[in-house]
């Protein structure tokens, strides 16, 4: 069934759905939760397969044709394929695809893989052993690139991302090594610039390094060349001069890109959020489990999607950070 579109206050058709499907995690980066964890969700608050299916379907029928599914650590969520199968043939869904860290995927790549993914992003802060322990609090460096191996045995994934939070004091020194990654390997590799929605509280603006700094290190080396941007694309993508590969970045504090913002996204108790950094959330889980019809959901999501921010103020005078940080938002 075809629903009207979806459009916020601002002018702008939401397209892009990201659905956390737990707020578990296992790995602990700095830049995401405290080292001892966070209190988690009880099974009953986390919405069910066939809640999540519901809420995309409708979604789609209002014209969301991307869908990426994320956590906390969605690997960990049991039986994670099936719902992946669950929503790889909803009508009007273009793109669905997978942000992860990893750490499972050893195990899980061939089902992920028969059940519909098509494009992964996996997150890697370091090629070197050592450091990335230190930023995600688990020695886990091998496993992780044997699971990338793992997908990449797939030729029908990709492209297939690595994604890297650049944070001043640690990633000047991961930034040629990942560009050299990226121009003997086929991953294509992200810097995403460090924002503030870590656990720990303890980002400031001086922690981000820019992605215009690891332009100019990289480019040093290895000269760049940007390629046209696609409207509501978030990064920014640079090819290498000599033709050898490209390397992407992702920069929402030092070049906002919320004027071309087409997304919103689900947490894993069920509240639709209309901005990652959204001090206002609206309950789905409550009508969806007291019987409301998808008319009356329709109504829900569209009322609050017109409400949606024009913008963050990360780095304004009084911003303030969400209560829930990024892996119980869904990143
Ligand atoms: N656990 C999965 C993973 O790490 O890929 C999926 C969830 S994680 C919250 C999604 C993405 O958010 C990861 O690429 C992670 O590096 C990024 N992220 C987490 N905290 C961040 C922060 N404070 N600033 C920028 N990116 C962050
Ligand atoms: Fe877990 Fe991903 Fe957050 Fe790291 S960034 S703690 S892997 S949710």
């Amino acid at each position: 069934m075809r629903r009207e579109r979806l459009f916020d206050g601002h002018g702008r058709r939401i397209s892009d759905l990201r659905v956390s499907v737990t707020d578990r995690c296992n790995f602990r980066c700095q830049y995401c939760m405290p080292a001892e964890g966070l209190p988690w969700l009880g099974r009953a608050d986390i919405l069910t397969f066939e809640e999540i299916e519901r809420l995309v379907r409708l979604l789609a029928e209002m014209g969301v044709t991307d869908v990426r599914l994320t956590g906390g650590e969605p690997l960990v969520r049991r039986d994670f394929p099936r719902l992946v199968s669950m929503l790889a043939g909803t009508e009007g869904l273009r793109d669905l695809s997978l942000t992860t860290n990893g750490y499972l995927l050893e195990r899980d790549a061939d089902a992920l893989v028969e059940a519909g993914i098509r494009r992964v992003n996996v997150s890697i802060d370091s090629l070197q052993r050592d450091r990335f322990f230190q930023l995600t609090r688990r020695d886990a460096l091998p496993r992780v690139l044997r699971g990338l191996e793992a997908l990449a045995r797939h030729p029908e994934v990709r492209p297939i991302k690595v994604n890297a939070v650049a944070i001043r004091g640690f990633t000047e020194q991961e930034a040629l090594p990942f560009a050299e990654f990226a121009r003997r390997t086929e991953f294509q590799v992200r810097f995403i610039e460090f924002m503030p929605l870590d656990g720990d509280r303890a980002w400031t603006p001086d922690a981000v390094l820019t992605g215009r700094e690891l332009r100019e290190l990289i480019g040093r080396v290895y000269p760049l060349e940007e390629l046209p941007r696609e409207p509501s694309a978030t990064a920014r993508v640079f090819r290498f001069a000599d033709g050898r590969g490209e390397i992407g970045f992702i920069d929402p504090v030092s070049e906002p890109f919320c004027a071309d913002c087409n997304r919103i996204r689900l947490t894993a108790d069920g509240k639709l959020r209309t901005c990652l950094f959204s001090l206002h959330e609206t309950d789905l889980r409550e009508p969806l489990r007291s019987g409301a019809g998808d008319d009356e959901l329709e109504r829900i999501l569209r009322d609050a999607v017109w409400r949606k921010e024009l913008k963050h103020h990360v780095g304004e005078p009084g911003f303030r950070q969400p209560p829930r940080s990024m892996s119980a938002i869904g990143g």
